[in-house]
């Protein structure tokens, strides 16, 4: 059982920004300028598609506000 936050998680190819949460989880943002999205390795959650720039204030909001360390669900 993992019982530490889920910090530095293999790094997708197309991740553009990693975040971390509250108790240190990575979010990943990923995809491209036109078409990103985020993804939190702590609580599973995934945010819609938007521009990089949008992207980037949606996650920094879930990463304020999250605080959890990791989740066995796949969505
Ligand atoms: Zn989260």
């Amino acid at each position: 059982m993992k019982l530490s936050p889920h910090t530095a998680p293999v790094e997708p190819t197309d991740l553009l920004i990693r975040f971390h949460n509250q108790v240190g989880a990575a979010i990943d943002v990923t995809g491209s300028l036109s078409r990103a999205r985020w993804s939190c390795h702590g609580c599973g959650d995934t945010g819609y598609e938007y521009a990089v720039h949008l992207t980037r204030e949606d996650t920094n909001g879930h990463a304020t506000a999250c605080r959890a360390a990791y989740h066995r669900f796949q969505r």
